[in-house]
Formats: structure tokens, C-alpha cells, sequence
């Protein structure tokens, strides 16, 4: 089983849902796919780690002498990458977004592909959670190709899998949802909450998507975002309270289901919801 957990932007929860989901599960897998700024491993801490799979994206190069600087490759390149100087291609590497289109094009046969790295996987344990995190290297255009393989390399087992997306509703989104069997869209007690919580959700709904609703930093009153799920029927897995100590752990990298009793029976409460709403039948008791 495959869940997936969104939000319109950083700083909503996200992390802190995924994790916890994650840590009271029997047995779990956390996937950060948030590759530009990974985090879920502070928390985790994870045991027996390895760095490996390196991912790598075709840039090209050129070769002068069959170069007839005929501006064929220039024109098309749609990310300004390319751009002739003395009549030959100059490749801007940290812009190139690896399409080929130049390699197909030129017709003298002056291009050929090589493999850039642009970033890792690691891989790691902790307690009944295996973690595997991507990681981009900084200055990197996009991080769908390490999102890409770090979801083909998911065992296919029992373990529940938390996909810890990016934020926002960009390419990198979609990728991390493509083959997820459950969203949960994580939302602010805000009117910008409800904003953000409108793009995933019109995002999950774009690719049908099951998906339901925790409402985070809840305090007492009104909540523009329970409205919002409201008008829009989308079920409510559950409510965060805003809460002082919560945050204090979260913010100090620690686990907070496994600090205290009151947050772990939360946070399960939580999963069995989720769990119910995928239609899966274990349950855990808080
Ligand atoms: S398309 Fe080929 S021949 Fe033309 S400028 Fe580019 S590399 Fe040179
Ligand atoms: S591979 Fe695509 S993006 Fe990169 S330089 Fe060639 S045309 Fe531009």
C-alpha cells in the first residue's frame, strides 16, 4: 500500500504527519521525495545506512570538428541551455533538462549523451521503518528523475509505504502521487491553508486520486480549512491540535509518537482512519 501525503507548501505538516504514520505502523516504509530538502532522516536517525544509486541524467557534449555551427541545436534547445560562441555550441550543464532534442536534431552526427550524476539514494533502518531518502545535488533543475527511481525501488511487500512529497503541485508532485493508492492532504487552519489545500487538492483530483483530509495546528474556532473540506466533501481523517509540546519535539528532529503516550495514541488513531479509508484491514491498537 501506497500513501502518498501532500501539501500546498512547507511548513504545513507534512513531515511530521508522514513520520509519525510512519513510526506507529508494525511495519513501514518512509519515502522522502521531498529531494530538494530532505528531512524525514533527521528523525528517523537511520541504522545501518548506505549511500547508493547514484542517479544520473544524459547531458550533452559536442564534438568541434563535425560542428558546422548551423544554430540547429541553439534554436531548439526550449531551456536555453545551449548558446554558439564562435560558431560552436557552449552547454550550460545546470540548466539542461536532458530531453536528447539536440542529439536527435544536429545533423552531423556532433552530439553524443554522456551521464551527469545529479544525486543520491540512501537507505537505512530504523526500529520496523526501512527510510530511504533522495537526495539532490544542489543547483540540480529538477529532482523527478531521483523521485522516479526511488519509487522503482520500492520492495513490493506488506510494509504500508509513506511518501513524503514535495510541497506545492509541480512535476515533482506529480510524480511522487503517479502510483500512490491513497493521498491525505495535510492542511492549516488558515485562509491561506485553504488556498494551498485547494491546488493538491484539485491536483489528486486531476488524477484520481482517493484522498482525505488532516487538518493540522487545529485550535479552538473557526477553521476556514474544515469549511473548506466541507463545501468540497472531502472526509476528514483527523485533526492535529496546535500544540506547544508538539512542536517542540518536531522541531528538535524527535519523533513525537514515541516520546509521548498521548501523541502516539494520536497518531494511531490517524493511521487506523487511513488505513479504513484504504481499504486495507489491519488495524493497531492505540
Ligand atoms: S546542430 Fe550539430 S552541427 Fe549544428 S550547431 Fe548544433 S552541434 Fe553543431
Ligand atoms: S538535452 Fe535538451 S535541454 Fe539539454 S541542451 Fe540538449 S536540447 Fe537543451
Amino acid at each position: 500500500m501506497k500513501i502518498a501525503v501532500l501539501s500546498g507548501k512547507g511548513g504545513t505538516g507534512k513531515t511530521l504527519v508522514s513520520v509519525n504514520l510512519a513510526a506507529v505502523a508494525e511495519s513501514s516504509r518512509y519515502i522522502d521525495c521531498d529531494v530538494e530538502e530532505p528531512n524525514g532522516h533527521l528523525f528517523f536517525k537511520p541504522q545501518e545506512l548506505q549511500t547508493h544509486n547514484e542517479v544520473t541524467v544524459m547531458i550533452p557534449s559536442f564534438d568541434a570538428d563535425k560542428c558546422n555551427g548551423c544554430r540547429i541545436c541553439t534554436d531548439f534547445c526550449k531551456f536555453n541551455a545551449l548558446a554558439l560562441v564562435n560558431d560552436k555550441p557552449l552547454l550550460f550543464p545546470q540548466i539542461c533538462h536532458s530531453c536528447g532534442g539536440c542529439s536527435l536534431l544536429c545533423p552531423e552526427k556532433a552530439v553524443t549523451l554522456h551521464p551527469k550524476p545529479i544525486g543520491v539514494i540512501q537507505e537505512g533502518v530504523y526500529r520496523q521503518v526501512h527510510v530511504l531518502t533522495g537526495i539532490q545535488n544542489p543547483g540540480e533543475p529538477s529532482g523527478v528523475p531521483i523521485i522516479q527511481r526511488l519509487l522503482s525501488i520500492i520492495p513490493a511487500d506488506n510494509r504500508i509505504n509513506f511518501i513524503d512529497c514535495p510541497p506545492g503541485s509541480a512535476c515533482v508532485v506529480i510524480e511522487s502521487i503517479r502510483d500512490a493508492d491513497y493521498c491525505i492532504l495535510v492542511a492549516e487552519p488558515t485562509l491561506f491553508g485553504v488556498h494551498n489545500l485547494s491546488m493538491v487538492h484539485q491536483l489528486v483530483r486531476v488524477f484520481n486520486k482517493p484522498f482525505g483530509a488532516i487538518l493540522n495546528k487545529n485550535l479552538d474556532g473557526e477553521n476556514p480549512a474544515e469549511y473548506y473540506c466541507m463545501e468540497q466533501r472531502i472526509p476528514v481523517l483527523g485533526r492535529i491540535p496546535f500544540n506547544i509540546e508538539l512542536g517542540r519535539l518536531n522541531s528538535d528532529g524527535q519523533i513525537a509518537a514515541h516520546e509521548k503516550p498521548e501523541f502516539h495514541k494520536l497518531f494511531t488513531q490517524l493511521l487506523n482512519r487511513v488505513v479504513q479509508e484504504v481499504g486495507h484491514e489491519t488495524i493497531i491498537n492505540p
